[in-house]
């Protein structure tokens, strides 16, 4: 039997933190007000640990009686849970044991026993337990857990994998609740007992994700590791990182080390508004190791998230242009066009050696679709990918803002035009994704693209993530395809969140909370009359929704938990609950006791309007 050492717990994690001096010290500093937003809270509106969870259970009821907890508490989990989903299990356990320890004054010896009868805390499944390692999102019946509360004794049942680590993130939060929000509430309480109770919860978004773009600004593994952290508390179960674009390749690949030392690294980047097209003049750039990525994927899976990769291609692509010019139409960048409009013919244009894109935007110059070594490359670089990410039953391959500029002209492009039949540039876009698409399919993994894969024909098998709002995930459906829907309006967490001249600049858009946290992806939300008659038939193929943090205007780490939080959190409950559960201002009122918890956790920086319901217009 594999051991797997549990995450360290919430108090543990609050003594690591307590013991950094250099932290310590500040916290003296700071005058002990801050420690005090839990004065004054109504207890009878604050009784229990649910009254600040985020994202609230679909269903709970409270019944009369307290939990007795006794001296020796014995545990029972099914043996098939056990075999499959031994870490969660192991980690769930622990979270029980601390969080119990809180409500009874006496000290619990937790004890595991095989004798179901003899156990107070039971640890159900059903009888033909999904394999966790079939490699795809859990599904709802999989994400679903029921907690029964009785006076002797507490019943857990968990549909798969992911209900251990949904539950696992209650305890979280009522850890927190019963260290940091309980006290202030009940100064005269030593402890809490716990009321009987019932909780039947899962997810209205079978997929709840997050994306992170780490290359038009670059953040390391502890940053990543600590947007993981958040996302647990908050039952998200995937991260989208974004690790290919014009701006930089940030993931080691060995064998190409030109991406590495070339496409890693860019000689300037673009400052301040677009408009302003101003730049500075300072080496940018960074990858993830080999290490790193094994680092995070480790501690994904420790938290119940998989972490998708995203490989751009064809387009998005000057970074890897840089360091092999040769998968390139031209070879190099054109710096002056020749009145003859040929910018195949090398002596008639001056061509200079691509760099690694310091602005935002697109650039003409993508993978040449006519060279056979741009697939070799390719393939090589998701070979690697592959066995890096070796949970994540998808690979994002990009497949967005492609022009054709360079193909329309190339003969190597024209000639596959030719003799594979296709119609245009766009089909030959769609030829190239289907290939590469056999050769993920080929390695036992499916491939995501953004909707412009739609165009010139889909891929037999891809999933469509819908981000120039939702029209292209709702048309992937129709297909029988799967959709993932990240809208621009209202899921890019680049826009502004709120429209008060202090805000820090920001790409443009209006995304405030409220509109993050009403978002549906499903269509009986949605305005669009050609797709209300079609619900039914359409919603099963809509995994669900994320939000993108894109990062052309986010330098800092700072900047990036300031236009993340708390939509991050608004999006965890939006996506969870069912529109005739969600209750805008009364997650306001629980979300904003999360902040302490946060800090735990090292998110120290959230939106300035946080508490206002409405954005400032001015
Ligand atoms: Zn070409």
């Amino acid at each position: 039997m594999v051991h797997f050492a549990p995450i360290s717990t919430h108090k543990q994690r609050v003594k690591q933190w307590m013991t950094r001096p250099f932290i310590a010290l500040l916290l003296l500093s700071i005058p002990t007000s801050i420690f005090c937003q839990f004065q004054g809270l109504n207890p009878y509106v604050y009784s229990s640990p649910l009254s600040i969870q985020v994202p609230a259970p679909r269903y709970f009821t409270k019944s009369v009686g307290t939990f007795q907890a006794p001296r020796k508490l014995y545990w029972y989990a099914d043996p098939t849970l056990q075999n499959q989903a031994q870490r969660a299990i192991t980690l769930l356990s622990h979270g029980l044991e601390e969080m119990l320890s809180y409500t009874t004054p006496t000290n619990i010896t937790f004890i595991e026993t095989y004798n179901p009868k003899k156990a107070q805390i039971v640890i159900n499944g059903p009888a033909n337990y999904p394999n966790p390692n079939n490699l795809q999102i859990p599904t709802i019946e999989q994400q679903y857990y029921s907690l029964e509360i009785e006076k002797k004794k507490i019943t857990i049942y968990l549909g798969g994998v992911a209900a251990a680590f949904h539950l696992y993130s209650n305890l979280q939060q009522w850890i927190y609740y019963y260290t940091d929000v309980a006290p202030y509430i009940f100064p005269d309480q030593t402890y809490y007992p716990l009321n009987c109770a019932s909780i039947k919860d899962y997810p209205e978004s079978r997929y709840r994700g997050m994306h992170l773009d780490i290359v038009r600004h670059f953040f390391r593994q502890e940053h990543i590791a600590q947007m993981l952290d958040a996302m647990s508390i908050y039952k998200f179960n995937v991260l989208h990182l974004h690790l290919t674009d014009d701006q930089g390749w940030r993931i080691e690949i060995p064998s190409l080390p030109k991406l590495q030392y070339t496409a890693a690294y860019r000689n300037g980047s673009q400052i301040g508004p677009y408009k302003n097209q101003e730049y500075d003049t300072l080496k940018y750039g960074g990858f993830l190791t080999r290490n790193n990525i094994r680092f995070l994927v480790k501690k994904a899976d420790e938290l119940g998230i998989t972490i998708i990769p995203e490989i751009e291609m064809p387009g998005h692509a000057l970074a890897a242009l840089a360091a092999y010019p040769n998968l390139s139409c031209i070879g190099g960048k054109i710096i002056q066009q020749k009145a003859s409009n040929n910018p195949t013919n090398l002596a008639e244009n001056t061509i200079s050696p691509f760099e690694v894109a310091t602005g935002w935007g697109v650039f003409d110059d993508v993978f040449c679709a006519g060279n056979e070594e741009t697939f070799k490359f390719l393939e090589t670089v998701l070979t690697d990918v592959i066995e890096l990410f070796p949970n994540s039953p998808y690979i994002h391959i990009g497949g967005d803002e492609c022009p054709k500029t360079r193909w329309k002209s190339c003969p190597k492009c024209q000639k596959r035009i030719q003799t594979e039949g296709l119609h245009d540039e766009h089909e030959l876009q769609s030829y190239f994704i289907r290939r590469i698409e056999k050769f993920v399919n080929s390695k036992g993994r499916k491939i995501i693209g953004w909707d412009e894969i739609l165009e010139g024909g889909l891929a037999p098998d891809a999933t469509v993530m819908s981000w120039r709002g939702e029209l292209g995930g709702l048309a992937a459906a129709q297909q029988k395809h799967n959709a993932i829907m990240t809208p621009g309006k209202p899921l890019y967490f680049d826009h502004f969140q709120s429209k008060d001249s202090t805000e820090p600049h920001a790409i443009g858009g209006f995304n405030p909370l409220d509109a993050v946290y009403n978002y549906s992806p499903f269509p009986s939300s949605k305005k669009i009359i050609q797709f209300n008659d079609l619900q039914d038939t359409i919603s099963p193929y809509i995994l669900g929704a994320q939000g993108n943090v894109w990062t052309e205007y986010m330098p800092t780490w700072d900047h990036v938990q300031y236009m993340t939080n708390p939509r991050l959190q608004a999006l965890s409950e939006g996506l969870w609950l069912p529109d005739s559960r969600k209750n805008f201002n009364d997650f306001i009122q629980r979300i904003k006791l999360h902040t302490t918890l946060w800090s735990y956790y090292g998110i120290e920086r959230w939106g300035n309007h946080f508490f206002q319901t409405q954005a400032i217009e001015h």
